[in-house]
């Protein structure tokens, strides 16, 4: 038997083995924030002068990304009349791809879906995967399409939201000296916003360059995040630490222009194959003639992801796969492996099978692959195999990460699972070793679950019976993951207690729209002045959400991020993680929301909600 020939209980052992190896790493799984949210420092746009602004407003959206995008063209949509405040910490709109400009970035997800608004906007994405610029630019394009960009404050922080009883209304403050009220919030600052650094020592004594991937400086690095040579590193010492899915994309661009590059690894992600191709013009006018198209895309996406995890009687049918991207495929693979099952398998207990056969299947040969690109360096090949199930960490796709460690200039510093421990003066201290370097580069991710969501937005919501922080001190409550109890006229876009494990991140922005746009067109028809959630149904949703939970935390995964670094267990779920869902998956949840707002329009009745 070689390592890669292991049977599914051998494999289960080696899993559980290197998860201990990282949860026991003595150097620990901290870390600490880049910079406090509000005091974001911004290396790509200058800081404009403006006056303060103190009027009143009918719907406000604090952030600039992809959901205050979608959202406020919906609401602009709905109520063509309502008076739109858009708030950014940025200096312009782009949410993720505002900040994240390292070189090399792109998206893993196919551009026909990722990309919101297409259709609306009549752009044709360049590639089947696009560069950052490219998606920077489209939301740029959203927001010129919908006439956003005089509803936005720039590099403006919210510091504090309190609801105003007497008139009904939330007063706003920021860090510009605003102070104004809006009878509508929303609030979506995105899952990935807040920078984090490893928490070891010495962090600060670092005497060269240093900064986080999200704050690329090119006036260091040269070049530019069009694929400029990265010509100031041609004789630099480069160390990047951090190996997750920003790594991956980051580390061939530094591999190519650095004189040396040592990449710092705890965990590695497995990458799979990218196949990425040029959109053919011909090919887009034929996919794109019918109205509605990217919207028939985005649900034949949502439906075969929703697969994973899927009921039997769904995962059963035939779907067509219009995207064909390794997240389509990594779902159509679980359901190849049900349909092969016996008759009496075919029950949730045979999704569960087919999905760890399936993901045997494919780790071995995301493994196997590495050893075929990997051939100047075995030792660099056996560190770079990823021993944990696929989707206990984010799945990668490319086809130039594994590669560039056949470069004579690219060395793998593989920490075995415990972790760089320290930075000193000169650079990096890892396994006993020092080493000297020029750039530290830190792909060391955001907060995710691990803080609390006010102090990750960085300002309090005080509701008219409390603040937020107080009201979820036991954990987050909603009803649909986008509204909660004591806090009226509130929205919420982000992505838990919604449509559980949808892959595709701006899906969830476009249908979570829907809903809002429609809640504010009914009320102003109806000279509405409140929605707020009912307590029963708040409690009702929170149950059904815990009663899948469970199902999504897996005991037997490596640690990061997904299942906040190791600390979720299958008996001790979080109400707030990122398989924290609808228990039916995404389609159902999408379906229902678009029902729910349907007969809310219809009938002024928004299930679940008081509307005063
Ligand atoms: P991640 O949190 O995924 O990765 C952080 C990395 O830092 C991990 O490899 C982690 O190791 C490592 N790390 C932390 N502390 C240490 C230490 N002391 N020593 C060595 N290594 C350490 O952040 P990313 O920025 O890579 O990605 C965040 C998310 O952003 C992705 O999961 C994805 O959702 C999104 N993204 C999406 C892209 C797309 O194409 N759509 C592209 C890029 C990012 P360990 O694994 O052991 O914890």
């Amino acid at each position: 038997m070689t390592i890669d020939n292991l049977d599914g209980e051998q494999l289960r052992q080696k899993y559980a083995e290197e998860r201990d190896k990282r949860l026991n790493a003595p150097a620990g799984r901290k870390f600490k924030r880049l910079e406090q949210p509000g005091h974001v420092v911004d290396p790509h746009l200058p800081v404009q002068a403006r006056d303060p602004v103190s009027d009143g407003v009918d719907f406000t959206f604090v952030g600039g990304g992809f959901s205050g995008l979608i959202t406020s063209a919906r609401v602009k949509e709905a109520v063509p009349t309502a008076s739109i405040r858009i708030l950014d910490q940025a200096g312009d709109f782009g949410g993720v791809w505002y900040w994240n400009r390292y070189p090399g970035a792109m998206c893993d997800t196919a551009a026909m879906v990722y990309m919101p608004l297409l259709e609306e906007t009549g752009h044709m994405p360049s590639q089947k995967y696009v560069m950052g610029p490219e998606i920077h630019e489209h939301t740029r394009r959203i927001g010129r399409h919908y006439d956003l960009y005089k509803h936005a404050l720039f590099h403006t922080a919210v510091t504090a939201v309190s609801w105003d009883a007497e008139t009904s209304r939330w007063r706003v403050q920021t860090n510009r000296g605003d102070d104004f009220t809006t009878k509508y919030l929303a609030v979506g600052t995105g899952p990935l916003t807040v920078a984090q650094l490893p928490d070891i020592p010495g962090v600060e004594s670092f005497g060269g360059k240093a900064f986080h991937t999200s704050r690329w400086e090119y006036e260091y690095t040269g070049g530019d995040r069009h694929g400029a040579p990265l010509t100031g590193l041609a004789d630099k010492r480069v160390a990047i630490i951090g190996t997750g899915a920003t790594s991956i994309q980051c580390v061939p661009e530094l591999a190519k222009y650095a004189k040396e590059l040592l990449v710092f690894q705890r965990t590695p992600s497995a990458v799979d194959v990218r196949g990425n191709h040029k959109i053919d013009a011909e090919w887009f006018k034929a996919a794109s003639a019918e109205p509605g198209w990217q919207q028939r895309w985005l649900d034949n996406f949502t439906t075969i992801w929703g697969l994973i995890g899927g009921r039997p009687d769904e995962i059963k049918k035939q779907y067509e796969d219009l995207v064909q991207d390794g997240w389509s495929e990594l779902a159509l693979r679980v359901q190849s492996v049900f349909l092969s099952l016996k008759p009496e398998q075919m029950n949730p207990e045979g999704v569960m099978l087919a999905m760890e056969k399936s993901d045997d299947e494919t780790t071995s040969r995301i493994r196997a692959r590495v050893d075929e690109v990997v051939t100047s360096d075995p030792g660099a090949a056996e560190g770079l195999k990823a021993w944990y199930r696929q989707l206990c960490k984010r799945p990668t796709f490319h086809d130039e990460y594994l590669q560039a460690f056949n470069r004579p200039n690219v060395t793998l510093v593989d920490t075995d699972g415990q972790g760089v421990d320290a930075i000193t003066p000169m650079g990096v201290h890892a396994l006993g070793k020092d080493y000297d370097v020029d750039l530290i580069v830190y792909a060391s991710g955001f907060e995710f679950q691990n803080t609390s969501f006010t102090s990750r937005l960085g300002f309090e919501i005080t509701g008219p019976e409390g603040t937020l922080t107080d009201a979820w001190a036991d954990g987050m409550r909603t009803l649909h993951g986008r509204q909660t109890r004591g806090f009226p006229n509130l929205f919420l876009c982000q992505l838990s207690q919604a449509a559980r494990f949808a892959a595709n991140v701006p899906a969830n922005f476009l249908e979570s729209a829907r809903a809002i746009a429609g809640v504010v067109k009914y009320m102003e028809a109806e000279g509405k002045s409140t929605i707020d959630v009912a307590k029963d149904a708040q409690d009702a949703w929170f149950d059904l959400i815990m009663s899948a939970a469970a199902r999504g935390a897996r005991d037997e995964c490596t640690p990061g991020y997904y299942n906040n670094e190791g600390t979720l267990k299958a008996d001790k779920p979080s109400p707030s993680g990122l398989s924290s869902g609808y228990p039916g998956g995404p389609v159902a949840f999408f379906e229902l929301q678009r029902e729910w707002t349907r007969r809310g329009l219809e009938t002024g009745v928004f299930e679940g909600t008081e509307v005063v």
